[in-house]
């Protein structure tokens, strides 16, 4: 007999905490894109703050079902 040693470890580790733009909406796309910008500026304080905004605007108005 086998035992199931599988851990199975999530995949997604990188977007963990972030929320993730919904595809179609151009204020998660615009969130988004200001993310990466302040990302690539090495801005953490703005990266917080869009994740902040993106995070509250997801749970607005994409609620998951
Ligand atoms: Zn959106």
């Amino acid at each position: 007999m086998i035992e199931p040693t599988q851990t199975s470890p999530s995949p997604t580790v990188s977007t963990d905490s972030e929320p993730r733009p919904v595809p179609g909406c151009y204020l998660c796309d615009n969130i988004a894109h200001e993310r990466d910008r302040a990302r690539a500026n090495r801005d953490s304080d703005l990266v917080r703050y869009c994740n902040d905004r993106m995070r509250r605007h997801v749970t607005s108005q994409h609620p998951t079902r």
